[in-house]
């Protein structure tokens, strides 16, 4: 068994750690203070993702993506995601199923959205639909050949600014027909009701949003009526993974601080790394990331070399649960090893602290990766969890 990065991966990570280290980092405070960074900075970013090929890697060379492997794609992942403040969705990863548009729809979002000229927003939750995706109530029925919509959504991230939202709808008030609509900005009945504050500032919103009689032409479903949930399964798998590869990458940051601090600090006339107490934390996190790195860049190259896509699916879960979990662990760690200088806001590691909580939220809380992984145990017996081929 090889697990060696290649020359290439190498160089993934080579160009994914100096862009985070160069460009992102810096801006961290400022982000962290005002809640928004300005233009100029904003550019010297998106400039900076295109110059180091880190564009849309998650997207096909002919879409103007990066064409990376899983496993680079982790990479990525898990350089990027040691920033703070969401700085990770700077470098843009448009969700996959854009590729499966229209040749019209591939033009006139995907293109521009790999090359970073058009920003996405993916809106499916609603009040009564969290956990429960499936309890979506927004609703699409056909007139003429257009579709009316009306519903509510919430925690739709970036929608307030973004020139494309995703919309997860159902069609004639059926669930059995999830149908995702392209939205243009400016579309009339899309209206933003509120933008509430979240722990994370990450300079844009997680807006709650109305849609009241929207009109939206036919043209505008992505797919088909009804392929809603078959179209953002691929995009599940590359999410979980991705908060997986990001939360090792906050517990390598949050870790390396607190050992170099561990290493500095004097209490009782010793090194505070000399109390056996502290050299186990750091003991007992680098063993957490050496399990969620093992599990998280072998199911990447399984799924590289062709992993059936439920096996992907059900892995998915499991690496998304056990290094969700981790990370926090190793932040709130890193926090206590720092003592009260751990929640002072210009310490990366307080920033972490409130990033890393996240990641056990979003795209599946803990409890849902239990309720698939448990689900999969049933339907497939134990050996997809402790098996080895
Ligand atoms: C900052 C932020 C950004 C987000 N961005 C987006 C976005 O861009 N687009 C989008 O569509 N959504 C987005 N979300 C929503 C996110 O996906 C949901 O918060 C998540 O799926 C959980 O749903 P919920 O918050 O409604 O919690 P609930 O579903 O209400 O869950 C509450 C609690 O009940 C538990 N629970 C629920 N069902 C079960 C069960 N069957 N078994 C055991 N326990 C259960 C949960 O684990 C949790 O602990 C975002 C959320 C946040 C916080």
């Amino acid at each position: 068994m090889d697990m060696a990065l290649s020359k290439q991966d190498l160089d993934v990570r080579a160009r994914a750690r100096e862009l985070t280290e160069k460009f992102l980092y810096p801006v961290e405070e400022e982000l962290d203070e005002h809640d928004h960074l300005a233009a100029e900075k904003e550019r010297v970013i998106h400039d900076a993702v295109i110059d180091y090929r880190l564009n849309a890697i998650n997207h096909a060379p002919e879409h103007g993506g990066q064409g990376m492997t899983i496993v680079q794609q982790c990479i990525v992942n898990e350089e990027v995601g040691k920033s703070t403040g969401a700085l990770w969705g700077r470098v843009w990863q448009p969700p996959m199923c854009l590729k499966d548009g229209s040749r019209e729809q591939i033009e006139k979002y995907l293109i521009p959205a790999c090359k970073g000229d058009l920003n996405t927003a993916f809106c499916t939750s609603e009040p009564g639909a969290g956990s429960d995706a499936g309890g979506v109530r927004t609703n699409a029925v056909l007139d003429g050949n257009h579709y009316v919509i009306n519903g509510e959504k919430c925690f739709a991230s970036s929608s307030e600014y973004a020139d494309l939202a995703l919309l997860t709808t159902i069609v004639d008030d059926d669930p059995k027909k999830p149908t995702l609509f392209l939205i243009d900005k400016g579309t009339a009945g899309y209206n933003i009701r509120r933008l509430p504050r979240f722990s994370q500032r990450s300079g844009h919103g997680h807006p709650e949003v109305d849609i009241e009689n929207m009109r939206v032409p036919a043209s505008q479903i992505l797919g088909e009526v009804g392929q809603g949930f078959e179209l953002t399964k691929d995009w599940f798998v590359e999410a979980r993974l991705a908060i997986a590869a990001r939360s090792i990458g906050m517990a390598v940051r949050a870790t390396e601080l607190a050992n170099g601090w561990a290493n500095e600090r004097q209490q009782f006339g010793r090194k505070i790394i000399e109390f056996q107490a502290i050299e186990f934390m750091i003991a007992e996190t680098a063993s957490d990331i050496m399990a969620g790195k093992s599990m998280l860049y072998r199911v990447a190259a399984e799924i590289d070399a062709g992993l059936e896509r439920k096996r992907a699916h059900a892995k998915a879960s499991a690496i998304k649960l056990f290094c969700s979990e981790a990370g926090w662990r190793a932040v709130d760690k890193a926090v206590q090893i720092f003592g009260g200088r751990g929640t002072m806001c210009e310490n990366p590691v307080e920033r972490l602290y409130r990033d890393v909580r996240l990641e056990r939220i979003w795209e599946g809380t803990s409890e849902i990766q239990k309720v698939v992984i448990g689900g999969q145990i049933r339907k497939r017996g134990l050996d997809m969890y402790l098996g080895w081929d």
